[in-house]
């Protein structure tokens, strides 16, 4: 899971190496008292961090499995225990409209808020496997050193292990770099806003514009909480992108993808890129995938409501470029994750000098 640049860490002495069941590992390991919980009676105690507000009993977890009892106080279990370090393009987490072509140090823990069946990541998400600890000051020295343009919280639900990302975003911040969440949404208000002054950008998850998708799909959650993340992202001023996952019959009719849409022309704005992804089946779920025609027509209808739209998971669709939304012609192309071409001048497109909305400079051009 680590690979080569977890690899690199290792030898820089970067990282302390011992697995996740070994015994030095263990004496090692940071262990946090949880920000956000109340104590209860019986030594149980009351999680606030996540719209599920588990109530837990001493020694036992609760439903992400990275909050545990311990004596009648809640600890960040998984605070820098790191299952996945790599550098990945921006492209990949999906962020398309924020500093382009540029490379950022992206970490994940295990465990998840959420059940969803088709997890794409249910390896690291549902169940356990080897971490290493890596403290927050060990990411800022590794993002330095190379190059990247900093952070991403990703391949996990970043906001169960909260307390490391607050510390490693607040470090990440004063050395003048990004934080990027990637994330399912699924957090209470006040956790988030106590995180988002630190964080540049975040892609968003929203699995259905539908509450009984979310509650029958996901693991008993409900959607106004996902809704609420991604408009108090926005209005704190965090460059937000969203993804939805296309799964045949169960959110991909096109009242659903309407309503979808429409929730974010009217609510957040146009501008906002959304990310169409080509599901696989995984985890629990054995639906075929997402036939290409239906994929080919959500992009046709997305495009009427919303000026960027993408289509991911799917090269045979040719809906990864961005486009002006006012002369039509591309700005950028892309073939992977990589950027075949780049007409955008001041974050304006090349052609007819219309504002494309984003964060552009620096990275890109510095590249070029
Ligand atoms: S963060 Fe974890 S322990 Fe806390 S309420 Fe959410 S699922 Fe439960």
């Amino acid at each position: 899971m680590f690979g080569l640049l977890c690899q690199q860490l290792w030898w820089d002495n970067l990282v302390c190496t011992k697995g996740y069941e070994g015994s030095i590992e263990k004496e090692r390991r940071i262990v946090k008292e949880s920000r956000y919980y109340t104590p209860k009676e019986n030594n149980r105690v009351a999680c606030h961090l996540c719209p599920r507000e588990c109530v837990i009993n001493e020694s036992k977890a609760g439903i992400c499995r990275g909050r545990v009892n311990h004596g009648g106080k809640l600890y960040a279990q998984t605070y820098g225990e790191c299952s996945s370090v790599a550098m990945d393009p921006i492209e990949k987490k999906p962020l398309y409209h924020f500093y382009p072509g540029s490379q950022i140090l992206s970490i994940g823990t295990t465990g998840c808020n959420l059940k969803c069946q088709f997890c794409q990541n249910w390896h690291i998400s549902q169940e356990s496997v080897s971490t290493h600890q890596v403290s927050p000051e060990d990411i800022v020295k590794y993002a330095k050193k190379y190059n990247a343009i900093g952070v991403a919280y990703t391949y996990n639900e970043p906001f169960i292990w909260y307390e490391y990302v607050l510390d490693t975003a607040k470090m990440i911040k004063q050395e003048g770099l990004k934080n990027v969440l990637v994330t399912n949404g699924y957090v209470n208000e006040q956790p988030l806003l106590e995180l988002l002054p630190y964080i540049d950008a975040l892609n968003i998850d929203v699995k259905s514009i539908e509450d009984g998708f979310y509650q029958e799909i996901c693991g008993g959650v409900r959607l106004n909480p996902v809704l609420n993340t991604i408009k108090l992202s926005k209005k704190n001023g965090c460059w937000v992108e969203l993804t939805n996952l296309v799964i045949p019959t169960l959110n991909d009719s096109p009242l659903q993808i309407n309503n979808l849409i429409n929730w974010i022309s009217e609510e957040i704005g146009d501008s906002v890129p959304l990310h169409f992804s080509r599901y696989f089946p995984n985890y629990k779920m054995n639906l075929p995938p997402t036939p290409l025609a239906t994929l080919e027509q959500i992009y046709h209808q997305s495009l009427q409501r919303l000026k960027y739209v993408y289509i991911g998971n799917a090269c045979e669709i040719n809906g990864d470029n961005t486009c002006c939304p006012m002369c039509n012609r591309i700005v950028i192309k892309r073939k992977g994750y990589g950027i075949s071409q780049y007409n955008l001048k001041d974050g304006r497109c090349g052609w007819c000098n219309s504002e494309i909305n984003g964060q552009w400079e620096k990275y890109m051009e510095t590249d070029k």
